[in-house]
């Protein structure tokens, strides 16, 4: 049985709009999440390829990366910083990378993504067709709004930047990640596999109002014990 009921591919984001107001229509981006099941549903999705939405550009002091645009292609952009194109390489296996989306990783809001924690750090806006433009950690905490379509990222190229990870095995997605960047004296800190989403910490008290989860890879405390040791990595990193 095929999971979705339908496919349209609108060519401008009016008619995207329009069928993402009808009830069970979806985005479809890289569809390496939506369509990750065979289980059978009335979705209708709303393939967003056919509107030009894929470009990476310099703008001013940063960065805007199309909400089409691949992993992969940020992987490999000369516009990105050496250490957020290693995050973006790393996130996914290349099947994957190629396909999943800047706009799927912000709107599927995994709190494992270390993609996700990157784009935190630095200063990541988000705009919004059918919606205001919004900060990442705003649109983190809340979610895409009902009907809104994410048409790009732009962030903060300058700055150093550094993770610290621990996981099963080296290319594993990591049970608990920090990234952090310094830019104009000032570090940012974020966290993964420390709730929900990837969080913002402060790089002075990281575990501060933490409540990790728990699972087979770890209990919360050791979570927490590894959320304070890699921020403390991760700070030093990105000096
Ligand atoms: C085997 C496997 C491993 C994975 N590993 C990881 C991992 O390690 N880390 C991780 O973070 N994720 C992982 N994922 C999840 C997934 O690959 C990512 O979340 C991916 O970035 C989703 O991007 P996409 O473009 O494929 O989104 P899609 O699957 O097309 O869409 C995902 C969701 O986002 C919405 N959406 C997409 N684009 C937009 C937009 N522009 N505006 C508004 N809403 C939008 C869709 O409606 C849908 O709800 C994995 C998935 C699989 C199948």
């Amino acid at each position: 049985m095929p999971l979705v009921a339908a496919y349209h591919r609108p060519r401008n984001l009016e008619d995207a709009l329009s069928l993402l107001a009808e009830p069970d229509h979806v985005v479809l981006a890289g569809g390496t999440s939506i369509n990750a099941d065979r289980d059978a549903s009335d979705i209708e999705v709303v393939d967003l390829q056919a509107l030009g939405l894929d470009a990476i550009v310099a703008d001013g002091n940063r960065v805007r990366l199309g909400a089409m645009a691949t992993l992969g292609s940020v992987a490999e952009s000369g516009l990105i910083p050496e250490w957020l194109q290693t995050i973006s390489r790393a996130e996914s296996p290349s099947t994957l990378r190629n396909l999943a989306t800047v706009g799927g990783s912000v709107a599927t809001r995994s709190g494992e993504s270390l993609f996700l924690a990157a784009l935190l750090v630095s200063d990541a806006h988000v705009e919004m067709a059918g919606a205001d433009s919004q900060s990442l950690a705003a649109l983190v905490e809340h979610g895409v709004p009902d009907g809104a379509i994410i048409t790009a990222v732009s962030i903060d190229a300058s700055g150093t930047g550094g993770e610290a990870i621990t996981g099963r095995t080296p290319a594993d997605v990591p049970i608990v990640a920090a990234v952090a960047r310094t830019a104009d004296g000032r570090t940012t800190l974020a966290l993964t596999g420390v709730a929900a989403t990837p969080v913002l910490a402060d790089p002075n008290n990281p575990t501060a109002g933490l409540r990790p989860p728990a699972d087979f890879r770890g209990t919360a405390e050791y979570r927490l014990m590894l959320a304070q040791t890699l921020s403390e990595r991760a700070v030093e990193a990105a000096r």
